[in-house]
């Protein structure tokens, strides 16, 4: 054998070790180290316990402290500590290792690890605990809300750690594991169409339930029958937020919708009673002025006469007190009534506007994601009954974080703002303009061919390069590129969008600041407007 040192000898009986999968003990170096150079560990001769000496006691007082790593941990930085240092340091770092850790209780992080006398066993014992591990960590997620059968998932665990453990009890354990994830899965789905479910009858019950409110009426009807189809978790929690927004408004059209009610209410007792009170005040006063009449033909006395008149007058003056009062009290309340009716167009208009603000983008004042999807499935529906082409534009502005790193988030934001009018003032009234994304809109032109479109985006280019965005002494005049889509029937909003999206995407590839068709439409490449 040439010269090879201590510390070379000790790294190939770790490496053998580690090829032959053999646990890391005192007895299996020394058999190792033995075998492999035909002599027995050598001796101590310099003060220092040779390296060779030191490993098995090392690994000795390894095995009882830091149980639970494993042995690829183990030899990993074993090899370490050796490739580090010389021989000698190498000799004195394990022996402080190890006098250290003869201080320490045993580590225990799993079970200790067993014997293990011959490769396969060692091998088999490995691959259990590292299920054990990965059954610990990737199945269980939690007594709480544990999705899988936990006296099947126990059973397996202590297969794995149990004498009789055999590979197909294994594998049909893992089998059934695998069986409830899936129906874990399942079940997911069903939560969800459960909410789903749940949410139409909570909108069309409630509907039902509210005649009297139409307007309460036609806002859940609106929301169930956004909610019928649409199956994902995202979806729900749109709608959750939007039942939120609307119970909110609904709350803050409760109160005066119920203060009209009580004025109409008191109008009509009023009236009621005003009218109670002439039936029977005027009856009583006309059986006494016909009585009084009567009185006076009979009578010829002039000073009886002027008495019967005298108490007629009386009468009639009461008469007259009754309906002035009565008059000013229907006046009062129909006032009343007026000013909360009054009340209540106000409040109608501050929930029509807080009603946009749930479908705006609060920035742009131009439509949100929801907005969008609802003005969407008006006007595919509208194109299709029609039979009038809808186009759909994605709108990216170029270099666009170029603005917002030369001159702050905040030009970027009234950059967005001028876009978004400048869009709107250059549209039709019908046409709808979204903000997407950051700085991405969505236009949707009803009864627009793609021509006409690429016609309108076009005169848009070029009044953005005439109207530059102003912010101080800082004039932008920001470029954008698009991608233009005609909708085809039975194509919902996302599908629109991916087909623009490629469109824009090559027009931004194309060197930006232009238009590009949709190639399923055609093969349409405006001119660069630089
Ligand atoms: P490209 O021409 O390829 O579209 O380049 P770009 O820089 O416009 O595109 P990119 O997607 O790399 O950057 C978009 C930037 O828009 C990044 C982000 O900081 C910015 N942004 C997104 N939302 C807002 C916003 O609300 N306000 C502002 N000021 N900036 C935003
Ligand atoms: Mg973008
Ligand atoms: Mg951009």
């Amino acid at each position: 054998m040439p010269d090879v040192t201590e510390k070379e000898k000790a790294l190939q009986v770790l490496q053998t070790l580690l090829r032959e999968g053999r646990s890391v003990q005192p007895d299996n170096y020394r058999e190792v180290y033995e075998r492999f150079f035909g002599t027995v560990l050598p001796n101590a001769n310099d003060g220092t316990p040779p390296l060779a000496q030191i490993l098995p006691e090392f690994l000795g007082e390894w095995e009882r402290s830091q149980q639970g790593l494993s042995h690829l941990q183990k030899l990993q930085v074993l090899r370490q500590q050796l490739s580090q240092s010389n021989n000698r340091q190498a000799a004195e770092v394990l022996q402080n290792l190890t006098r250290q850790w003869q201080q320490r209780p045993s580590r225990s992080i799993v079970e200790s690890e067993p014997s293990h006398t011959t490769e396969n066993t060692s091998a088999q014992t490995i691959i259990r605990l590292l299920w054990q591990r990965s059954l610990r960590q990737g199945f269980f997620v939690g007594p709480a809300q544990a999705p899988i059968d936990r006296e099947l998932f126990e059973q397996t665990e202590s297969l794995l750690q149990g004498e009789n453990f055999t590979i197909e009890d294994f594998l049909q354990k893992i089998r059934a594991l695998w069986s409830t994830l899936d129906q874990y899965e399942e079940k997911q789905q069903h939560t969800i169409k459960n909410i789903h479910s749940a949410l139409h009858l909570l909108f069309s019950g409630s509907a039902s339930l509210l005649p009297k409110d139409p307007w309460l009426a036609q806002q859940l009807s609106h929301l169930d029958a956004y909610v019928a189809g649409q199956e994902s978790a995202e979806k729900s929690q749109e709608m959750l937020e939007a039942l939120r927004a609307l119970l909110y408004q609904h709350e803050q059209r409760r109160e005066p919708v119920q203060a009209v009610d009580r004025a109409l209410q008191e109008l009509l007792q009023l009236a009621f009673s005003v009218i109670e009170t002439l039936n029977t005040g005027s009856a009583e006063n006309y059986r006494e002025l016909a009585e009084l009449s009567a009185q006076i033909e009979r009578s010829d006395d002039i000073g009886v006469i002027r008495e019967l008149v005298g108490k007629v007058l009386q009468r009639s003056r009461r008469l007259q007190e009754i309906l002035n009062n009565s008059r000013e009290a229907l006046q009062d309340a129909r006032k009343r009534l007026q000013s909360t009716e009054a009340r209540l167009r106000d409040l109608e208009q501050e929930i029509s506007t807080l009603n946009l603000l749930v479908h705006q983008d609060p920035l742009t004042n131009t439509l949100n994601r929801r907005g969008l999807q609802m003005a969407f499935e008006r006007e595919s529906a509208r194109a299709k009954r029609q039979q009038i082409p809808l186009s759909l534009t994605m709108l990216d502005l170029d270099h666009f974080k170029k603005i917002n790193d030369e001159h702050g988030h905040e030009v970027g934001d009234t950059v967005l703002c001028h876009i978004a009018s400048l869009l709107k003032s250059a549209l039709r009234a019908e046409d709808i303009v979204a903000r997407f994304g950051g700085e991405e809109f969505v236009i949707l032109m009803p009864g627009t061919s793609a021509p006409a479109t690429i016609d309108v985006l076009q005169r848009i280019q070029l009044r953005l390069q005439a109207m530059p965005c102003r912010i101080g002494t800082v004039s932008l005049r920001p470029t954008f590129s698009a991608g233009v889509t005609i909708w085809q029937p039975g194509h919902d909003l996302e599908r629109s969008i991916t087909d623009a999206d490629q469109a824009l995407y090559r027009a931004k590839r194309e060197g930006r600041n232009r238009i590009v068709l949709d190639e399923s439409i055609g093969n349409t490449t405006s001119p660069s407007m630089n």
